[in-house]
């Protein structure tokens, strides 16, 4: 995260309540222009033309039911100075999964979510979100995203319910403040005032401030960094009840359990282009990758003294063990037992498992030169 992506999460969640605060005024005032809106964050960028009606109409217009496309990207670029920080990346998101956007730090991703949030425009490419151009749409628009950033701040002096009651007031439709209670858990929480929440429960607290206003699309930035195993389960849980209900989930994460568990898909991004993108089964040709055997060989033995197919396939792990990859783990397995029988040898902590998400990642993401 960057100190500029710092700036959008004390701003972003003020320009979205006051877009949609000054969207309803909007509706109650003719003469307040539905546009109106906190500049994006791309303030040194050159002005951009103005959206044309058909774009605002299309913006404004309620959700086309039967378009499965959220998001959709192609050739997208951004640079910052020299720095292409994005290098030409497609992307789709369909409505009602899951998209799990990962990366290592400085890859890309805030960029990009800052794009399809609206809070910067692109340099090149074509970019939709909910059917408009996201840093030119009007605020209608604005009301169907909900944004639940990494830092946000707890409304001073006001409880759990108020703090709802709050954002709910700022959108035409909202959702009802005891059910988005209900969806978080917050329930028996909501007398309690925000700044006593514990760091799980106020996380929930911004998730719920996200839905209140009953949005299509919710960007979920690294939503769980710092909790503890049982808050994060409590977390995944809420994340995959959005699904539930119909909505479209863009989370970026550095927790690759974070993402086998929730995402029906993932697209990992390392220094600004797409190097992979599929199911948390498919990523990478993952599924194809070979197995790997495991055990530790008793003392006094050397790999060297494997049958020589094996001995080929063997490398140490660096703690104690041999590793294998097998792309026949029956035939593997069974020449390991019988070359282990005939010594006497008991491999009696012998593992087989499939490439984790994350060897996956570390694969596609390390270069050639950090490897060496
Ligand atoms: P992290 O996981 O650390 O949050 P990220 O994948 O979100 O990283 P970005 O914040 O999008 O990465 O940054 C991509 C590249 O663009 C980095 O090299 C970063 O230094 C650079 N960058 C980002 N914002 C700016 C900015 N406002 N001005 C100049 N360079 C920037």
């Amino acid at each position: 995260m960057t100190g500029d992506a710092t700036a959008r999460s004390v701003t972003g969640m003020l320009t979205n309540s006051l877009d949609a605060a000054v969207a309803q005024r909007g509706a109650a005032s003719p003469a307040q222009p539905h546009t109106a809106s906190a500049p994006p964050s791309d303030t040194a960028s050159p002005p951009q033309p103005k959206a044309s009606s058909a774009q605002s109409d299309a913006a404004s217009s309620p959700p086309p039911g039967p378009d499965p496309l959220v998001i959709s990207i192609h050739a997208l670029r951004k640079r910052y100075g020299d720095r292409e920080a994005v290098r030409g990346i497609d992307l789709e998101v369909r409505r009602g999964e899951i998209f799990a956007f990962l990366g290592p730090n400085g890859a890309g991703k805030t960029t990009t979510v800052e794009i399809l949030e609206g809070f910067r425009h692109a340099d090149a490419g074509a970019v939709r979100v909910l059917g408009a151009e996201p840093w030119r749409a009007p605020s209608a628009w604005r009301e169907r995203i909900g944004i639940v950033l990494q830092e946000s701040e707890a409304e001073p002096g006001l409880t759990v319910r108020e703090c709802l009651q709050l954002y709910a007031g700022y959108y035409r439709a909202p959702r009802g403040v005891e059910e988005t209670l209900a969806l978080v858990a917050l329930h028996e929480q909501a007398d309690e005032r925000a700044t006593a929440l514990s760091g799980g429960q106020r996380r929930r607290l911004d998730v719920a401030l996200a839905l209140v206003g009953d949005p299509e699309l919710i960007f979920l930035d690294e939503p769980t960094t710092g909790f503890d195993p049982s808050a994060r389960q409590a977390a995944w849980a809420v994340i995959a009840g959005l699904r539930e209900i119909g909505k479209t989930v863009f989370l970026t994460t550095h927790y690759m359990e974070e993402a086998e568990r929730l995402a029906d898909r993932i697209a990992i991004i390392a220094a600004g282009e797409i190097v992979a993108q599929g199911t948390p089964q498919t990523l990478g040709d993952r599924q194809l990758a070979g197995a790997h055997i495991s055990f530790a060989l008793p003392q006094g033995t050397a790999t060297p003294e494997l049958p020589p197919a094996l001995a080929a396939a063997a490398r140490p792990d660096g703690a104690g063990r041999i590793v294998l990859t097998s792309s026949s783990v029956a035939a593997d397995l069974h020449a390991l037992s019988e070359w282990a029988l005939a010594r006497g040898l008991d491999l009696n902590d012998l593992e087989v498992a499939r490439p984790t998400l994350e060897d996956t990642y570390l694969k596609l993401t390390t270069t050639d030169q950090q490897r060496s």
